[in-house]
């Protein structure tokens, strides 16, 4: 057993800002929610979120073995955050203009992973981010990082909503479990619901990709609907810009989560592939290439 103490001393000097530790159990109400949504259709081109539902929703089918989930979470919130001005083209999401976040909180989840085995030798773990099937957003949740906006992303009262998340599912029990916020919410606030160019934010905290200019810059292509990508080429942050909890977040401390560049510096047009190579080269734009940021564009 693992003091809980441990675990959230040893990921904050790892550099992450909110960590909890849930037990592994299946989340059955959440994967109901889940399978309506993907019934609807809302999933779009992201024929991958069909899979492994199982998976998702019960962290022992992932990993045998598996007693607990430390479950961290870090601030990318930049000067970007906020949004741009009116009608420009070429905006990039904010998360986007720093360093791939999947390698960073990698690098970090094992960092966290060491630390805790200095403790507990015969530790074993798997590390998560964004790139399994693991209910993320869920888990932030149970872990007491605050709630689920309308949005569908999670909002802490004092960091916003621009975090990143990150998992260590691991062989051991804590002495105490994290619980989640209480009476806590998003009042009678809509401002992410009337901010959408595409109207995709639907009700019960559900997004339609098919309308979400997020999905529609960086997803497999979608034969359906043209939709107004807004001046975006990749992502989309106008839902997070206006959110109240972004205005009052501070800027982001961990420093491989610095932008890389100013997009409205950019010439997208004439950039070379070895300009776009250099410029963004480790942050995720490489993920949808050159090419199809031109197509955005
Ligand atoms: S990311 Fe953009 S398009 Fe998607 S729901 Fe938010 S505001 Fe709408
Ligand atoms: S903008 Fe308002 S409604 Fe949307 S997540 Fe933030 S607080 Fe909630």
């Amino acid at each position: 057993m693992i003091p809980k103490k441990f675990i959230t001393n040893a990921a904050t000097e790892v550099g992450f800002d909110l960590v909890g530790v849930v037990p592994v159990e299946p989340l059955t109400k959440e994967r109901n929610c889940y399978e309506e949504w993907l019934l609807a259709g809302n999933h779009s081109s992201m024929a991958y979120l069909e899979r492994n539902r199982e998976k998702r929703f019960d962290a022992s089918l992932l990993v045998e073995g598996a007693r607990s989930i430390v479950v961290c979470a870090v601030s990318y919130l930049s000067p970007f955050s906020r949004g741009y001005a009116d009608g420009v083209r070429g905006k990039v999401a904010s998360y986007a203009l720093a360093r791939d976040y999947h390698l960073t909180i990698k690098e970090m989840l094992a960092e966290l992973a060491e630390r805790l085995k200095t403790i507990a030798p015969s530790l074993k773990f798997r590390a998560f981010t964004d790139s399994a099937p693991v209910a993320e957003k869920t888990l932030a949740v149970r872990a007491g990082f605050g709630w689920i906006g309308r949005q569908s992303l999670v909002v802490n009262p004092k960091l916003g909503t621009m975090m990143l998340l990150g998992e260590l599912v691991i062989n051991e029990t804590v002495d105490e479990y994290s619980e989640p916020m209480r009476d806590v919410g998003c009042g009678s606030c809509r401002r992410c619901v009337e901010s959408c160019p595409n109207s995709a934010i639907l009700d019960n905290r559900l997004i339609d990709t098919r309308r979400c200019i997020s999905c529609r810059t960086i997803e497999r292509e979608w034969e359906g609907e043209a939709v107004n990508l807004d001046g975006w080429i990749f992502g989309c942050d106008a839902c997070q810009s206006v959110c109240p909890f972004n205005h009052h977040a501070p800027l982001h401390r961990y420093p491989k989560f610095d932008p890389k560049f100013d997009p409205m510096d950019i010439d997208w047009e004439s950039l070379t592939e070895e300009e776009f190579s250099t410029i963004a080269g480790d942050t995720p734009l490489t993920r949808a290439g050159l090419e199809r940021i031109r197509k955005n564009l």
